[in-house]
């Protein structure tokens, strides 16, 4: 029989009264305390341990079940999310890529969405891409603007055409290598800060993740350097999954025969989930947006709301 779960996906939750970024698309701390109100007079709010067992037929979620999931591993839901979660007695599910954590990185993620922040709009972005997209030819394996604009330049829920074509310009479309070149490059115009000391400020550590861990919170696997899974080898697939579930293991969390994949950019496909489900993972979440049905659903593509589908 199914069973619903609601489950909320959440990513930057900041104070934006008192950040340099207020120009970052994000939900406040004040929002996310009023919508935690909502949550829990509208939902029975449950645990990821709750949820494993249901998928795996030993227990059964209450009809109005929802769960909340925090991607990026942002240093706010250290500093924000966990004591207000702590205080009313929920468990949140964090889901941070690897690589910032043990190796100080900036994710291209978010990059972009920091560049996006700091320029005055889209357009002078769109237009430096398209610029380093006419002068990479001979150097760059690369198509023509008008190509890449017909693929990538399409609006969605919450961007217009020109900033997700920046977006996916910057995070998957172009070559690797030119990609990094021209995101550091505005990265450097645009936000111009020092970006070792950025990346530092951005994330939770470690020691911070083994406390939330202690604390009763969950953690889950998107990958060590979050990449579009779908976009990359088997060997990269086999190898990011690998590593984020050391690291989940080196926090205190079961990797064993029940664990929690998010994908990063919500990208999956056939050949990834058969990799998840050899591999004795329990639950994939990825941002199809809809109610999850328990029992009917595959466990391993459940679908995921975003915070702004939800009162703020
Ligand atoms: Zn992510």
């Amino acid at each position: 029989m199914a069973s619903p779960l609601t489950i909320v996906m959440y990513h930057y939750v900041r104070d934006f009264a008192r950040t340099r970024y207020p120009g970052l698309k994000g939900l406040d701390v004040a929002g996310f305390r009023r919508q935690l109100d909502h949550l829990m007079s509208s939902f029975r709010i449950v645990r990821m341990e709750d949820v494993i067992a249901a998928v795996r037929g030993e227990a059964e979620l209450p009809p109005d079940a929802a769960l909340l999931t925090f991607d990026d591993g942002y240093a706010e839901h250290f500093d924000a999310v966990f004591p207000i979660l702590h205080d009313r007695g929920l468990q949140g599910s964090f889901f941070p890529p690897v690589a910032p954590i043990r190796d100080g990185t900036l994710l291209d993620v978010n990059r972009v969405h920091f560049i996006l922040a700091s320029a005055p709009s889209s357009a002078p972005l769109a237009a430096a891409i398209d610029e380093a997209v006419v002068g990479a030819v001979g150097e760059y394996d690369v198509r023509s603007v008008s190509d890449y604009r017909s693929e990538w330049a399409h609006s969605n829920r919450f961007d217009d055409a020109e900033t997700i074509y920046v977006k996916r310009m910057l995070q998957t479309a172009l070559p690797s290598a030119l990609r990094g070149q021209v995101a550091r490059q505005l990265f450097e115009r645009f936000v111009s800060v020092d970006e070792s000391t950025f990346a530092a400020e951005q994330y939770l550590n470690r020691d911070q993740a083994r406390l939330m861990v202690d604390c009763g919170m969950y953690f889950g696997s998107h990958g060590k350097s979050h990449l579009w899974l779908n976009h990359v080898d088997t060997a990269t697939r086999i190898d990011e999954i690998e590593g984020s579930l050391d690291f989940l293991a080196d926090l205190g969390m079961p990797v064993g025969d029940q664990w929690v994949m998010c994908y990063p950019f919500g990208g999956w496909d056939d050949a990834l989930v058969e990799i998840l489900r050899a591999r004795s993972c329990t639950v994939g979440l990825t941002t199809r947006v809809d109610t999850a049905q328990i029992g009917v659903d595959d466990p391993l593509t459940l679908p995921r709301y975003d915070t702004n589908d939800f009162p703020q």
